[in-house]
């Protein structure tokens, strides 16, 4: 189905940098596993590519509007002690951006450094899933606006996701895609490599068969996917998993390739960020899905990065969405 949106210009260059940034993306899985890395004072691990994607998109946000707000998931303190991944980031970045130096590479990257609180502002994950990404699987460059607490624009990058709902989301597809939204204004999708501008309509599916199909984290220790199997077996169906990295797995349900993704945190103190769920919140909520915490709570993106008050995340058909809360009511898993 290919119907027209609206847009604006720079909603089209926002497109574009993130189609540019997946391919970078792509280009820098593919030539090296090895890419360089570090481990984070939260043990998570983080990427040249992040750093490096982190860079030129702010930098376009920075040129594209006056003042612009920006919380973005970097910051360059553990970049300053590492001279070899700093070099690694200047190369990558400079794919896109030729003339950049270590110290305005710094410097860009740390504009994502926005509180989240008061004015409208944009969030960015440059690789949401580095696991992912670091393994050759799944991984989603994420951006989206929020404006008084609401996500109103959204664009994910999955440069690893085929553009065709045909093809299983495990494939590694030699052409990602590109989904957005604009709020009232549907989801849509793209190729990352587009020349032509003709994006197609997406939306979730009404299925009610004996099977479910679930999306759940591949990373064990960020969700218990064991409790989605609990969760299918009390709605008497048959759990089909998919276990993928990042935030994809809410385009998942938007095309219809799943009925749920549910995220039930291993880490009962764990607390969701805002740019682990903006766009894809927006990007199903837009496809007709469902969207909220564990205990059907709307998710809160008005307190700064941490999503405080919200636990656990359910995206899931309209005809699932209740069901699935109600489940994890019943079995007391939100805990
Ligand atoms: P997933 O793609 O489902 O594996 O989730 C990836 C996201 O999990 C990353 O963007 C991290 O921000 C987030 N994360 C990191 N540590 C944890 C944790 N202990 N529990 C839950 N999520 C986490
Ligand atoms: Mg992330």
């Amino acid at each position: 189905m290919k119907k027209h949106i609206s847009y604006d210009r720079n909603f089209r260059e926002c497109l574009d940098i993130v189609a540019a940034s997946c391919r970078i993306a792509r280009k820098a899985q593919r030539a090296s596993l090895n890419l360089p890395q570090h481990s984070k004072s939260d043990s998570t691990p983080v990427t040249a590519a992040d750093f490096a994607i982190q860079a030129i998109i702010n930098r376009k946000l920075g040129q594209l509007y006056k003042d612009v707000k920006i919380l973005a998931e970097e910051d360059s303190s553990e970049l300053k002690t590492q001279k070899s991944l700093l070099a690694s980031v200047c190369d990558l970045a400079g794919m896109n951006w030729p003339t950049v130096s270590a110290e305005t590479v710094i410097r860009v990257i740390d504009t994502g450094s926005y509180r989240g609180v008061g004015e409208p502002y944009w969030t960015l994950d440059p690789i949401d899933g580095t696991k992912g990404f670091i393994r050759g699987a799944q991984y989603a460059i994420a951006l989206a606006f929020i404006d008084k607490g609401e996500v109103t624009k959204a664009i994910m990058g999955c440069p690893n996701l085929s553009p065709s709902k045909d093809d299983s989301p495990h494939v590694i597809s030699p052409v990602g895609s590109i989904f957005f939204s604009l709020r009232g204004k549907g989801s849509w999708v793209l190729p990352d490599n587009f020349t032509s501008f003709e994006p197609e309509k997406i939306s979730c599916e009404l299925n009610q068969s004996n099977e479910i199909r679930i999306c759940g984290s591949a990373e064990p220790l960020h969700s218990i996917t064991k409790k989605n199997d609990q969760i299918a077996k009390f709605l008497n169906k048959k759990n089909h998993k998919l276990q993928l990295d990042s935030q994809c797995k809410y385009t998942i349900v938007s095309r219809g390739q799943a009925e749920a993704f549910i995220r039930l945190p291993a880490d009962q103190y764990y607390v969701e960020k805002v740019w682990d769920h903006a766009a894809g919140l927006l990007i199903a909520s837009e496809a007709g899905a469902i969207v909220s915490d564990a205990d059907g709570k709307v998710l809160n993106f008005s307190n700064g990065k941490e999503m405080v008050g919200n636990k656990g995340i359910v995206c899931a058909t309209p005809y699932y969405h209740p069901k699935i809360i109600a489940a994890i009511k019943e079995l007391k898993l939100n805990r």
